[in-house]
């Protein structure tokens, strides 16, 4: 979002004109910004053979898989309906990674018949896997090498706790079972959480990796996963990615020759591709004072962005209506029957009721992660291409929420029994 003159624009779309055409809440996507976060990736780790999957779960509007498919990534996915959408969108099975975590075999099953890459994270359905497909289907071992990484517990998947991976010191049991269903390990993955700064954790995860490597012989990649971070303010610390990118393909290269086979290195990131390409625009209701504070109030609220209230991620907010006004004070709140504050203590251009606030960093799990909490509906969709806006997501009405439900008339259940 770049002030220009006196408005905001998203690419040359005048963002209070893009209010006015599809109403608040709503999710705005940059599909420039996207396309930019692919190419920095690529430009970094031109020297080695890179494949980005993005991390669906993050945003998975079919439009958005679209544009990735469109600006070249792969998928990664982790549910079976993620990956039913990543090919609807077009992409081919074998572009498709499949990391589920803790689900049915069946779903494993049902991946493998549409060839897609899987990405096997517990022994027991890997043998399962080795029973039924023995060599015939290929597959990718997730380890959890036990990194502390990332921003904090609940998105940090490397720690001993973490029900993610297998662990890298069952790796001899690993192999047993591996040899006995004669199992072809063409990848190995691993991916230690997110909002991970520090280049030398991801190198430190990819040692782990390369000296797992040798008992593997048919390697075709090396899965890193994500957890970049991006920023969520100005001035904040991010993933160095052409330190990142320097280093970890030294490594590489050098990993590759002793392993005698250039690999391809993967790539799985969700929040770097599409985190600072969202925002959520929406209309301020009330602006309440209390003895605390000076609220004000959204049309909005944790059923549409949760995480604020969820991890405690920090959104940048910005008064898009009065971008001149003096700064005060205020705390940000939905209008969920909940405590669902957007931000306390933010110094915002003075907001008016009506004034409409961008809520930054809303492209990565913004709308998967929103619900109908409240009967309320789901915020419209809309991406910025080439400079038009395109809806690619109609907001809910009552009919949406009302859609799966059954309605019972019980007095007339009562009346058939008392006839009986
Ligand atoms: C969530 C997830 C990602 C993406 O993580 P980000 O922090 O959004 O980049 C990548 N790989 C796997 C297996 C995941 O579960």
């Amino acid at each position: 979002m770049q002030l220009i003159d006196n408005r905001y624009y998203i690419q040359n779309v005048d963002v209070l004109s893009l209010c006015e055409q599809f109403g608040t809440p709503l999710y705005v996507y940059d599909a420039e910004k996207m396309q930019s976060q692919v190419e920095t990736l690529q430009n970094a780790f031109a020297s080695v053979k890179m494949k980005i999957k993005y991390a669906c779960k993050a945003l998975n509007n079919i439009s958005v898989l679209k544009l990735f498919k469109h600006y070249g990534t792969g998928l990664d996915t982790v549910s079976i309906q993620e990956v039913h959408l990543g090919l609807k969108a077009g992409f081919e099975p074998q572009e498709i990674i499949f990391t589920p975590n803790c689900v049915s075999f069946e779903e494993i099953q049902e991946a493998v018949s549409l060839g897609v890459v899987i990405n096997i994270d517990n022994i027991s359905i890997l043998e399962q896997f080795g029973h039924i497909y023995g060599s015939s289907v290929p597959c990718c071992i997730r380890f959890n090498p036990h990194i502390l990484a990332g921003g904090n517990h609940k998105i940090s998947t490397g720690h001993i706790d973490s029900k993610f991976g297998i662990s890298v010191l069952q790796s001899r049991h690993l192999l047993r079972v591996i040899k006995t269903y004669n199992i072809r390990v063409t990848g190995l993955h691993m991916h230690t959480g997110s909002d991970i700064v520090d280049a030398d954790v991801f190198l430190q995860g990819a040692n782990i990796l390369f000296d797992l490597a040798p008992d593997f012989p048919d390697l075709e990649f090396m899965d890193f996963g994500s957890g970049f971070k991006v920023a969520y303010k100005e001035g904040d610390i991010t993933t160095d990615i052409e330190d990142l990118g320097k280093k970890l393909s030294t490594a590489f290269q050098k990993f590759c020759r002793n392993y005698g086979k250039e690999l391809e290195l993967w790539f799985e990131p969700g929040k770097f591709l599409v985190s600072e390409a969202g925002v959520l625009l929406v209309k301020t209701n009330v602006i309440k004072t209390t003895p605390a504070t000076v609220f004000v109030g959204v049309n909005s609220g944790l059923n549409h962005l949760i995480r604020p209230m969820m991890y405690d991620a920090y959104h940048e907010i910005v008064n898009v209506s009065n971008p001149f006004a003096p700064q005060r004070v205020y705390t940000v709140v939905g209008y969920i029957c909940e405590t669902d504050t957007f931000g306390w203590d933010r110094k915002l251009n003075e907001v008016r009721e009506n004034d409409i606030l961008a809520i930054k960093n809303a492209g990565a799990y913004g709308f998967t992660m929103s619900s109908q909490y409240n009967a309320r509906t789901r915020p419209a969709e809309v991406l910025i291409f080439e400079g038009e806006p395109y809806l690619i997501r109609k907001a809910e009405t009552l009919d949406d929420i009302l859609k799966n439900q059954v309605e019972i008339n019980f007095e007339q259940i009562v009346q058939n029994l008392q006839e009986i």
